[in-house]
């Protein structure tokens, strides 16, 4: 077993969207926020982040999954699992092997909102076929690679604007809030 302190914050931090979602929003409602994680109460925390009206997040109405990921998931692990990056509405492909992500069967919204499905080879088969020109996947590919420093990079309560972006896209927040995010290509 790896020598992990498995704490709450270890959880909030490594598991779940907390550090992309709090990277939008001032320190003290991040705070807030993850002290509602902790406590269970998904649905004040919806109203706190203002995740319901303007979370691009939210916008997504199935959870997504990489075929390739799907493939080396179940090599190394015996199972495939959700990605938390290819849940953001904003990564479009799959960073590591730089193809679109599909939208599986499983709805993010409604009766299955508060319930765990798990990932697997029968809810990741997907009908739709989506492609990107070369030019498209180069700029969703630095989107993609962005979007997973800012989730992935040791949080510190830090406001997007303090990011070290590898790429010159800036993501703004809303007037609202958060997220939202317009990206522009520099
Ligand atoms: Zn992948």
């Amino acid at each position: 077993m790896p020598d992990y302190q498995y704490t709450s914050d270890y959880f909030v931090h490594k598991h779940t969207l907390f550090p992309y979602i709090a990277s939008f929003l001032p320190e003290d409602r991040a705070r807030e926020i993850s002290a509602l994680m902790k406590d269970g109460q998904v649905s004040l925390i919806y109203n706190k982040s203002g995740l319901i009206s303007s979370c691009s997040i939210n916008q997504n109405r199935q959870f997504r999954y990489c075929p390739e990921c799907m493939k080396e998931d179940i090599q190394n692990f015996g199972e495939m699992y959700w990605h938390r990056l290819h849940q953001i509405t904003e990564v479009l492909i799959c960073p590591k092997h730089k193809v679109p992500l599909q939208n599986s069967r499983v709805l993010m919204r409604g009766a299955y909102r508060q319930s765990f499905i798990a990932a697997d080879e029968e809810n990741c088969i997907s009908n739709e076929a989506i492609g990107f020109s070369p030019d498209a996947i180069e700029k969703l590919f630095m989107i993609a690679e962005d979007v997973q420093q800012v989730l992935t990079r040791e949080f510190t309560y830090q406001n997007i604007d303090k990011h070290n972006l590898s790429h010159t896209i800036a993501i703004i927040s809303s007037p609202t809030g958060i997220l939202n995010a317009e990206i522009f290509f520099g």
